[in-house]
């Protein structure tokens, strides 16, 4: 069985007597090794690998660094084609995370195409976000009609505060049964989130419901995200802005393909303020009978099970 060596590892010579390995998941730094692990290294590749370990001088200790390299993770037996960084890091901490309550696949994943994202809206954000999901050999459906959706995430991206567009986004991922994010810029906070899973988690009007108590000026943050009656709209490109909200828009998408739903904003929204960079990550708890997750099937409690002793 060909094995092949994780492609985020990196091994540094620290001093003439240690040696550094480290990824995502581990730095591990091994003493008196190195001519060993140098000999192991450039043995990966030899077609007759791990066999041709016996034939060394020094095979007992390259057959315990064999063992070592696979218990870590720092060896896989499936060639790796995807080099992006971010989804090696999630895949070797898919590896090495016993799943919990937590990363339970939601129910409606097995209906889900992970290599198509519906993308929803137009601006500045948005075009970013297209280009880079293509960038990323994911294949993007733009402002598709509802019938001809592909099954993949719907993504919804604005410029600014359009809580109408997105009730109708966050409306159809309810009825469709299909997971939905929404990102958008409001001035120079970028806000990511929630990452809607129907049926499961809380949806984007609970978000809105749930926001309104923070807000100082309820009239005039209702008024801006209506989009009605603007005097002057601005006229500045958020290129900059858009581009660092569109590292955050991918991520999640990737981090769902990628099964991490521990890392995905769900029942949560991301507002990171682009100038000062504070950040917040906010919490959203579902309304009770809210008008677009709320369903009587919902509703019920789930089915008792005792046991009879
Ligand atoms: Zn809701």
């Amino acid at each position: 069985m060909p094995y092949y060596l994780e492609p985020s590892l990196n091994v540094t010579v620290v001093s003439p007597t240690k040696v550094q390995l480290s990824n995502c998941a581990n730095e591990i730094t091994l003493e008196h090794q190195n001519v060993n692990l140098k000999d192991f290294l450039g043995l990966v590749d030899n077609p007759n690998f791990p066999a041709c370990l016996e034939e060394q001088s020094n095979s007992d200790v390259l057959n315990e660094i064999f063992k070592f390299f696979i218990a870590h993770h720092f060896l896989v037996c499936k060639a790796v084609e995807n080099h992006d960084a971010l989804s090696l890091d999630l895949q070797v901490q898919n590896k090495i995370t016993i799943p919990d309550y937590e990363t339970t696949y939601p129910k409606c994943m097995k209906n889900i195409d992970l290599n198509t994202v519906n993308v929803f809206g137009k601006g500045v954000l948005f075009a970013r976000v297209v280009k880079e999901l293509i960038n990323q050999s994911i294949q993007v459906f733009e402002n598709p009609e509802p019938d001809k959706m592909g099954s993949g995430i719907l993504l919804c991206c604005s410029d600014r505060p359009n809580a109408a567009f997105f009730k109708q986004i966050n409306a159809i991922a309810n009825k469709e049964k299909i997971p939905a994010l929404f990102a958008q810029l409001n001035s120079n906070t970028a806000v990511v989130g929630p990452l809607v899973v129907p049926d499961e988690t809380s949806c984007y009007s609970c978000y809105v419901h749930r926001a309104e108590p923070n807000i100082n000026f309820v009239e005039e943050a209702a008024a801006i995200q209506q989009n009605k009656g603007n005097l002057l709209a601005s006229k500045a490109v958020p290129s900059l802005y858009a581009l660092e909200t569109c590292f955050h828009v991918i991520s999640q998408i990737v981090k769902f393909q990628n099964r991490a739903f521990h890392l995905c904003l769900i029942n949560e929204v991301l507002e990171l303020n682009l100038l000062d960079y504070q950040l917040d990550i906010r919490p959203v708890i579902r309304v009770p009978r809210c008008e677009h997750c709320y369903s009587e099937k919902n509703a019920l409690p789930a089915t008792a099970v005792r046991a009879l002793i």
